[in-house]
């Protein structure tokens, strides 16, 4: 039997499997370069981006702009730490922020941070301070990072929190719309309702902590009605509400934040991922009452809003508020649900297509009557994708959602191949499941 050839990949994945944590789960893919919305891996072989570096490339990668940016930012300096140099380009990108909050209140400020975690754990300590109040209300499905009080913060248990404990005190888990599995906003509400009265006090409640479209727990946007209910119930008990937009902002649904959709301003907004262009960076922005609340030195790090991310940053916010990428970005939303849709016509196994704008997904099911997840489908779907040159990527708390975070960049002729190339895999993956 003719033996293959060791490729270039071969040899990194087993040095990967030496040298690297296997706690850190890897597909055999190695990356040698990206551009827009295309990757190419180390045998020369191109693949169409659907993944985004995990949602981190909303305005493609190697935004020209950015990498200007970033350019003339190397050649000036790498690293100050703003707490022993004041520079321009993290003002410049607290001022953006500012400009573009959905938050509630005319003065806002913004704290710069590494990682999404590192800004939700900080959007938690400034909503501690302002209130004076310990607890936090998150919900079923949500995702918040892998720190201590983020993972505490985050409902799956396989991989993110097993044998991690002991947990955070005084986070408490309430229900979110599903409406897909039959979980109405009211259900939600009364659900929070109840947890305020057998649970915690409400006036103990520093803040809640909601995802306007859930990433990681399966790709499910808040019903319309319900970030409004959720923002009257906070009012009511003088909660904070934080609006994690991770994922779903920077114009990942097409509005620069996707709590734009729903007509609420928010206590703290937090953002990361796409915000850095593909560099690391993260921030919390809200009214300066409220951010203002930490007194100085209770808040910051080393390397949070890294000059050169801080660079890369105020060019991607430059971007997506044009009327060209948010046209587009439009576009994407109505041609990929249309053509999600022509796949749940024609797949069994599509349970439900759902999202906001252009952050779509589709669930599978062994069965549209008893709608049992089909994890091991989705996943097979993501292989049989990476073999065929698209790169995708599985959510949800059963790991059964294929979820599109494609670059808003892509051209149409690799949109329409990459999503032939979605149904050719998962139909493939169906078939021999
Ligand atoms: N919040 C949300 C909604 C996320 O999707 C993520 C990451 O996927 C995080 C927080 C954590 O971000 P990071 O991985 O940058 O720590």
């Amino acid at each position: 039997m003719a033996t293959r050839e060791r490729s270039a990949t071969d040899s990194v994945v087993e040095a990967r499997a030496r040298y690297v944590a296997a706690g850190v789960a890897t597909p055999p893919f190695v990356v040698a370069r990206a551009e827009g919305a295309r990757v190419e891996d180390v045998d020369g072989r191109t693949y169409i981006d659907f993944a985004g570096g995990l949602g981190c490339q909303n305005t493609g990668h190697g935004l020209p702009s950015a990498v200007a940016a970033i350019h003339d930012q190397v050649d000036r300096y790498l690293h100050q730490c703003f707490m022993v140099g004041v520079y321009e380009p993290y003002v410049d990108v607290c001022r953006r922020l500012a400009e573009l909050s959905p938050c509630r209140g005319a003065e806002q400020k913004s704290l710069l941070l590494n990682s999404g975690a590192e800004a939700v754990e900080n959007a938690v300590k400034i909503a501690r301070v302002a209130t004076g109040r310990p607890a936090v209300v998150v919900f079923d499905r949500a995702f918040h990072g892998r720190t201590l009080l983020a993972m505490t913060m985050t409902s799956k248990v396989v991989p993110y929190k097993r044998g991690f404990g002991p947990f955070a005190p005084e986070v408490y888990r309430a229900p979110a719309p599903y409406p897909y599995r039959d979980v109405s906003t009211d259900d939600a509400i009364d659900g929070l309702e109840a947890l305020l009265k057998s649970d915690v006090d409400p006036q103990a409640v520093a803040c809640v902590v909601l995802e306007p479209v859930q990433g990681e727990g399966g790709l499910i946007p808040m019903p319309r009605d319900f970030p409004p209910r959720l923002r009257e119930l906070c009012d009511r008990h003088g909660i904070l509400y934080v609006d994690d937009e991770v994922q779903s902002g920077v114009a990942r649904t097409g509005p620069v934040w996707a709590i734009e959709h729903y007509g609420v301003e928010p206590d703290l907004l937090v953002s990361g991922k796409s915000l850095g262009g593909g560099l690391p960076l993260a921030a919390v922005t809200g009214r300066s009452e409220v951010v203002d609340a930490v007194a100085p030195g209770g808040l910051g790090g080393t390397f949070g809003g890294n000059p050169v991310a801080c660079a890369a940053a105020v060019a991607v916010l430059d971007e997506v508020v044009t009327e060209s990428f948010q046209r587009r970005a439009r576009e994407l939303g109505e041609r990929i649900r249309e053509a999600l849709d022509g796949i749940a016509s024609r797949v069994g196994a599509v349970g439900e297509v759902r999202g906001l704008g252009p952050m779509l997904a589709l669930e599978l099911v062994e069965d549209r009557e008893t709608k049992a997840p089909a994890s091991s489908l989705a996943g097979a779907t993501v292989a049989a994708a990476r073999e065929r040159g698209l790169l995708v990527l599985s959510c949800g708390l059963y790991g059964n959602v294929i979820r599109i975070l494609v670059p808003l960049v892509i051209g149409d002729e690799d949109l329409e191949r990459g999503l032939e190339l979605l149904e050719e895999s998962l139909v493939a993956a169906s078939a021999s499941a």
